[in-house]
């Protein structure tokens, strides 16, 4: 498993990360891989099947490089699972909708394979059109089981009062044996960025308020949020109750990680265009923003590695990182290097290939950072180059 910068140690790789326009994004393919290859494992193991989840990375020119080590996609609505479709052909299709719309559902049921409702009112409005259509069906379960922390209460889907996944008070309340009939299938998601035990208190908790239901289905997904990639998650518990669930209940079981799949597959190299000082602080303004290119940062929020530099209080000189919009909060964080940055200097951001591309605006009119590929042999190749147009269309008749 990688860190996050190793790549840039290569000669060959930083020459070609320098010659690139700023502010760009480049995705690493071999990182991709890597990423790809522990994913495989952990199917070949237990027989489980993951997905990605495209609402964290997207980019499909990599879809080719990831296809060979999953089992398909997992999409948010009716655009990813057309994505996923078209883009991951011959592999599965899974979409997970807070609501449908009904609009929707006919574009779902010809992308889909496998369609997983957040209710029962909508399980039973849809249900009998996706079984018809040929869909296997799930229910999003909602374990109330909080294992993050509080601070991140925003992805915590088992939070008091969520709107994600049936509790096992609203099932008894509203279920019916008809609708109960459609199903094939029980999904889960509320993990963020955390390891195999978390899971397994989790899945405790969902076995004591849904377990007397697993027999009677053909899958369980136990969604995203499992950090497999990463340095020091525990592969081998994660295998292990994921082999024994699906042993138990006789189920095939389904991961859908996003973040994983693409961890620290990603840069986002940056300019220095300006050095301030206010009362001490040292504020480096460069091209790229926090609020427009790397929104997690914000809205987290978390702090990026970035290459060479140091916690805030670590090196000689300390500063502030921002981004070129009016937003006062739109900051990347304190830092601090060896020598003070100069204007013209490139900051190289790690892990930027999750949350960001596919998440990116153009507030203030802020350009959109063009996108390469990092290539094993350390070539790159731009794939996609953003405009004046692209910010326009989306405010009018242009
Ligand atoms: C966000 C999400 C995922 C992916 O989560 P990661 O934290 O990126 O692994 C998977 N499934 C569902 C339903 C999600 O909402």
């Amino acid at each position: 498993m990688a860190g996050v910068f190793d790549r840039l140690g290569e000669a060959a790789v930083a020459k070609a990360l320098q010659e690139l326009q700023t502010p760009c994004y480049v995705l690493d393919e071999k990182v991709l891989k890597e990423n790809g290859q522990v994913l495989s494992d952990v199917q070949e193991h237990t027989g489980c099947r993951i997905l990605l989840a495209q609402k964290a990375f997207s980019n499909y020119d990599l879809y080719p490089a990831l296809a060979p080590y999953l089992a398909g996609t997992e999409a948010s609505g009716v655009f990813e699972a057309r994505l996923g479709r078209e883009e991951m052909p011959d592999k599965e299709v899974h979409v997970f909708c807070t609501a449908y719309r009904a609009k929707d559902m006919e574009a779902i049921f010809n992308y889909a394979d496998h369609v997983v409702f957040n209710s029962i009112s909508q399980l039973a409005v849809f249900g009998p059109a996706a079984k018809s259509a040929g869909m296997s069906i799930g229910l999003r379960i909602n374990p109330e089981c909080s294992t993050q922390e509080e601070s991140h209460s925003i992805y915590d889907p088992c939070a008091t009062g969520s709107r994600l996944g049936v509790t096992r008070a609203q099932w008894d309340k509203l279920m019916t044996e008809g609708v109960y009939s459609l199903l094939d299938g029980l999904h889960f998601h509320t993990l963020c960025e955390q390891d195999a035990y978390d899971l397994e208190t989790t899945l405790n908790a969902v076995v004591e308020k849904f377990g007397q239901f697993l027999p009677d289905m053909k899958w369980l997904n136990m969604g995203g949020g499992h950090h497999i990639t990463r340095n020091g998650y525990d592969v081998a518990r994660l295998e292990k109750i994921v082999k024994e669930t699906a042993d138990k209940y006789d189920l095939q079981v389904y991961l859908e990680p996003g973040e994983a799949c693409a961890l620290n597959a990603g840069y986002l190299i940056t300019t220095v265009l300006d050095v301030t000082e206010n009362n001490g602080i040292k504020n480096v303004i460069i091209d790229a923003s926090a609020a427009c290119h790397m929104p997690d940062v914000i809205e987290m929020p978390y702090r990026p590695p970035l290459y060479g530099a140091g916690e805030a209080g670590e090196k000689a000189f300390p500063v502030r990182i921002g981004g070129p919009t009016c937003l006062a909060g739109d900051v990347v964080g304190n830092y601090s290097f060896d020598k003070m940055p100069q204007i013209g200097d490139r900051l190289i951001f790690g892990d930027m290939a999750i949350y960001t591309t596919c998440k990116n605006n153009t507030f203030n009119g802020t350009p959109l950072p063009d996108i390469h590929v990092l290539h094993p042999d350390s070539t790159t190749t731009l794939v996609a180059r953003f405009g004046y147009q692209d910010f326009k269309y989306r405010l009018g008749s242009s």
